[in-house]
């Protein structure tokens, strides 16, 4: 059995920042935790990949900067019925792969000396009076703290007992297909983001993000059901997505679909337990649009400084977490998307109050330009 101080587990964005985080705080961390992962790198992930300038800032936190192909987004187009926000930027967002740009981040943290052991799934958690029992397929831990970054179906959320009735959990279908004409706006590319479908219970939006694998242009496309409002009937995905994809003027028909969950953050989610933080997905993404990998790389900074003086306090309560996320940066952030979701999803069925919306959103932002 090994004793770690810290055993992180899960190796995306939420984990890594957790970890690079801790060691640009204090460099002795780097040889105070492991970060255990159930792939290896580069890994499959189910992702759009968009990253948002509030993503882009964490990165620059963390001191580094993406070295891996990205598609800089100069224009984003919001539609409702015929109505067109357009939103400018230089850019607005990245649009990575996440396998490429997942594989970046754990790379730049085994350069820094940090263990991450891949190819290694966490089977199963257990107390003890001096920590937490970590059995993964090859190794037994004992931990002090442990952060559960597993991700929307994680193992460590379960075993805390963090189950919230109804479930706070937004779906999405992905296709990715090879592009030839990806959209331009004077050498800006555009992403689109559709609200029409809110008419059919899509209590989200469609998406067109372009994209590059392997140095050639794809087309991103998907839907995206916040579920916000439980009381709504559920709307029906894949048909959505097909209509989406040939109102879009693309073919569905050779397009693997492919669908994941997200966990979305409430204020009254269950973030902690004794011993143990969550972050990431495990803990909660904003709900209004799905942003996830900004907010997990935003995590890290807060997970680490809890970590930090828990342990210079030795108490592994973790009482503090939920205070210090929710006045954090991302904490307010995710406040901020989290109330404008409750809001904007229960308002969606009224097409008037959404005409309304649009129309002053087309003003405003022609009068920006
Ligand atoms: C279709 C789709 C499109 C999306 N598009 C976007 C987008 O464009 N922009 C955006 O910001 N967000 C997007 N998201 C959300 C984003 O993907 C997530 O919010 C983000 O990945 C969360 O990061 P994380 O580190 O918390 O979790 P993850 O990235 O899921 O990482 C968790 C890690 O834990 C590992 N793990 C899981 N279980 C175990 C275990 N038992 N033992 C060890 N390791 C384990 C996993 O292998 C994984 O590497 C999208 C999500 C979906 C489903």
């Amino acid at each position: 059995m090994r004793k770690v101080d810290l055993a992180i587990i899960g190796g995306g964005p939420a984990g890594i920042s957790t970890a690079l985080h801790l060691v640009r705080q204090e460099p002795s961390w780097v040889s105070r935790l492991v970060v255990i992962e159930k792939g290896t790198h580069p890994r499959p992930k189910l992702c759009a990949g968009g990253i948002t300038q509030f993503g882009m800032r964490q990165i620059r936190r963390l001191g580094l900067t993406p070295k891996i192909p990205f598609v800089p987004v100069g224009r984003a187009d919001f539609l409702y019925r015929g109505h067109a926000v357009q939103l400018r930027g230089k850019p607005i967002f990245i649009v990575t792969r996440r396998e490429e740009f997942d594989a970046w981040l754990a790379q730049e943290a085994k350069g820094l000396g940090i263990e991450l052991l891949e190819g290694n799934p966490v089977q199963s958690l257990a107390r003890r009076a001096e920590g937490i029992l970590i059995d993964t397929a090859h190794t037994r831990f004992l931990a002090k703290a442990v952060v559960g970054a597993d991700g929307a179906r994680g193992i460590v959320r379960p075993w805390i007992g963090a189950r919230e009735r109804p479930a706070r959990v937004a779906r999405l279908l992905e296709v990715v297909m090879p592009e030839t004409r990806f959209d331009f706006d004077d050498g800006r590319r555009v992403a689109t983001f559709d609200f029409d479908m809110v008419r059919d219970d899509l209590q989200g939006y469609y998406w067109n993000f372009p994209s590059l694998i392997g140095g050639q242009p794809y087309l991103n496309s998907g839907v995206y059901d916040s579920q916000v409002n439980s009381g709504q009937r559920k709307a029906r995905l894949r048909e959505l997505l097909s209509k989406g994809l040939k109102h879009h003027a693309y073919l569905s028909e050779t397009t693997r679909i492919e669908g994941h969950p997200i966990r979305w953050f409430s204020p009254s989610n269950q973030v902690a337990a004794e011993r143990i933080l969550l972050a990431g997905d495990a803990s909660g993404a904003e709900p209004l649009f799905g942003e996830g990998i900004s907010i997990a790389l935003a995590y890290g900074d807060v997970v680490a400084s809890t970590v930090r003086r828990a342990f210079q306090k030795q108490d592994f309560s973790f009482n503090d977490y939920r205070r210090r996320l929710l006045t954090s940066p991302v904490g307010r952030y995710l406040l901020l998307r989290w109330a404008t979701a409750q809001a904007f999803y229960r308002l969606t069925s009224r097409d008037r109050v959404m005409r309304f919306l649009w129309r002053t959103g087309e003003l405003v932002t022609k009068a920006m330009r």
